[in-house]
């Protein structure tokens, strides 16, 4: 066995059948699986111009290449579907203990189409599928429903359970979908895909044996990373206090340099994402006040109520996705909060933490922690509702909204139970929360009144919490990825940290370099930015994650991973090919469903235009827009449209791949 498992489980809503469908070798030894493979099957399968959310759009589960083979870091499973907010290529990454379970039950993929007649779950196991009935669970949150299946089902081994909460259920283009009680595949909106489907939930309960070709070797390469990975700690007397100094002190630098991956890893260990919280407030990564203010309007007496250590000390666990040694997550005591109503969640991570913190100039940490289960229970996509969120107090701030609007709420920045009733709403499709709930877009199209420029999204989809104006690469990915206004695929950071170029032959060596060189549009950067995409799609096709990919290639060496778990012999640049395979088949995907490259822009904000008169980022602004044709150049992609040449679809071998689909420049 090559690690996966060569079938895929199609499954059609509407009419209740199914099919398992054997895919070819070659598909894998071009696209690995994961994102690759889901890449490969909607293209071909769902027809141009569909509805996101009518029976022809389709919602797949994949699971990675590497899931199961004995890899550590490799328990990453994704959503792909045509993205209802986009229109275009869709996906979503989300760990937890979901994608091995697709593949204890004999498959790398599993395919929904069509539309239930009625609410469903699909349950799963050794034998098939069988679909039904969902109604006692319609209506339910996330987690309930969840809780609720996996006592249901529970025969041999504990099921794995994805489901969606009411936001979806109620198709807000903004919800995602939940697995683990709350971790979330979130962005793209999935969630809506998969309500509209009528499916509440997905219950795996196989127990099908998964093997890579040569276990023994697999097991080397998992034994190393695992030992440096013990090694590596925060030494017990730096306290999250010193995060704001570090962050002050590295933004200030004036060069970009590359530093070993397991520095971040070493922190991430300690608190999670949410080291970023602060560290980002003073080197200008995190946006404030809905992009319009700096870290001088959100100064230390704001944000030193969000020290990591202040989210620790409601850690009652930590929280290990499958295979994972690094551990970044948490469990976190929250009976005080809220009435007593929940007792637990999961730790906020450093985007939720953000989002509902500087974005909207809160500083209630003890909000965040509430507001942090009250959407994974909903199934909101927490950095779009707080787009949305913080998009609404601006107009009502500057009169675009009245309290008639919003319900008699006063919206002004920093108030968190504003900001809870607010959300209320949108979970319920209330009022002012029905515009908001399917995020700014296309809130500010109905609202009108010049409202847009407070509306801060790319291509429909609300910004991260991460300002491209200290990392002009990740601008243009915000503007230029299939997937726009997204911060896990590409950046100056992470490739600085990737150390790609000791690996791959056609990368120049990293050069300490002046950061102002960043900002300008230059063959150079675009390779860089091609070059760590490709890594990333890689990542995404073999079911890693993101923070492995973080510590560099030196330390997480999937190369000779996916050699040892397949029998393949295959160099780093081969893989990167692949990489570039994939990434050009997310862009066909979404030029076939009728999304112009051309038309996505970067927000004014994120491009500091005009500039900040103040903080970390004053007079920072990117040339986002002069970038992306050396961008689509280096991918082969024809630099005025971004569609692929015909000549890189058959240097890549897309044209074979794809047959009579394949669209080209
Ligand atoms: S590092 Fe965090 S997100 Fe990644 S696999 Fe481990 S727990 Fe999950």
């Amino acid at each position: 066995m090559k690690g996966y498992t060569g079938k895929i489980l199609l499954v059609d809503l509407g009419t209740g059948e199914s099919e398992v469908q054997a895919v070819d070798d070659a598909v894998y030894e071009n696209l690995l699986s994961g994102v690759g493979l889901g890449a490969w099957y909607l293209y071909r399968n769902i027809p141009a111009g569909a509805d996101p959310l009518g029976p022809d759009n389709i919602l797949g589960f994949t699971s990675g290449l590497l899931t199961g083979t004995g890899s550590v870091m490799t328990g990453r499973w994704m959503a792909v579907c045509k993205s209802p907010l986009t229109g275009g290529w869709g996906d979503s990454n989300c760990g937890g203990s979901l994608a091995p379970a697709i593949k204890h039950c004999g498959f790398d993929a599993i395919f929904f189409r069509g539309i239930s007649p009625r609410p469903v779950y699909a349950y799963v196991d050794n034998k098939g599928v069988q679909l039904r009935d969902a109604s006692a669970c319609w209506g339910l949150d996330a987690v309930e429903s969840e809780e609720r299946l996996v006592a249901e089902c529970w025969a041999a081994k504990k099921p794995a359970v994805a489901a969606i909460g009411p936001a979806a259920e109620r198709l807000s283009l903004i919800s995602g979908i939940s697995n683990d009680l709350g971790r979330y595949a979130a962005r793209s909106g999935v969630g809506a895909v998969m309500g509209s489907k009528r499916l509440k939930a997905l219950v795996l309960a196989g127990t099908k044996a998964i093997r890579g070709e040569d276990p023994e070797a697999v097991k080397n390469l998992s034994k190393a990373y695992s030992r440096t990975m013990r090694l590596v700690n925060m030494p017990a007397f730096l306290k999250g206090a010193v995060l704001p100094l570090m962050g002050a002190a590295l933004g200030a630098v004036k060069v970009a340099y590359s530093l070993d991956g397991m520095v971040s890893a070493m922190m991430f260990k300690r608190w999670g994402t949410a080291m970023n919280s602060t560290y980002g407030m003073t080197n200008g990564d995190a946006p404030l006040k809905n992009w319009g203010g700096s870290n001088a309007d959100y100064s230390f007496k704001y944000y030193h109520h969000l020290n990591p250590d202040r989210v620790l000390a409601r850690e009652s666990r930590k929280y290990h996705c499958y295979s994972c040694v690094l551990g970044c997550g948490g469990v976190c005591d929250i009976k005080d909060l809220g009435k007593g109503e929940y007792a637990h969640t999961h730790k906020p991570e450093y985007e939720t933490i953000m989002a509902f913190g500087g974005l909207m100039m809160n500083k209630n940490l003890d909000s965040i922690f509430y507001i942090n289960e009250l959407m994974n229970r909903a199934g909101f996509d927490t950095i779009s509702a707080a787009g949305a969120v913080a998009f609404a107090i601006e107009c009502y701030e500057n009169g675009i909204l009245s309290k008639e609007d919003t319900g008699g709420l006063e919206l002004r920045w920093g108030d968190s139970e504003a900001i809870i009733a607010l959300l209320r709403m949108m979970i319920a499709r209330e009022g002012l929360g029905d515009l908001l709930a399917d995020g700014v877009k296309r809130a500010a199209e109905r609202i009108g009144k010049g409202s847009e420029r407070y509306a801060v999204h790319v291509g429909g989809q609300e910004l991260p919490m991460h300002d491209p104006k200290i990392d002009p690469m990740l601008g243009v990915t915000y503007a230029a990825d299939p997937t726009p206004g997204r911060h896990t695929t590409s950046g100056g950071l992470y490739y600085s940290t990737s150390f790609l170029w000791t690996r791959v032959s056609w990368l120049p060596r990293f050069k300490i370099h002046p950061k102002a060189e960043d900002y300008e549009p230059s063959e150079r950067g675009a390779l860089e930015n091609v070059a760590m995409t490709s890594f990333k799609m890689l990542i995404d096709g073999a079911g890693a994650c993101y923070y492995a990919m973080l510590t560099g290639v030196p330390h997480f060496r999937i190369f000779e991973y996916l050699n040892a778990a397949t029998g393949w012999t295959k160099s780093p640049d081969e893989y990167m090919e692949i990489g570039k395979r994939i990434q050009t088949l997310r862009q066909l995907f979404g030029i076939k469903q009728g999304y112009d490259p051309r038309k996505v822009r970067i927000h004014d904000r994120a491009a500091g235009r005009p500039p900040l008169k103040d903080g970390h980022n004053k007079g920072l602004f990117l040339r986002t827009e002069e970038m992306i044709p050396y961008y689509w150049k280096a991918w082969g992609w024809d630099e005025a449209s971004g569609i692929p040449t015909e000549a890189t679809l058959r240097g890549l071998g897309l044209d074979e791949l794809l047959a009579e689909e394949a669209v080209h420049a």
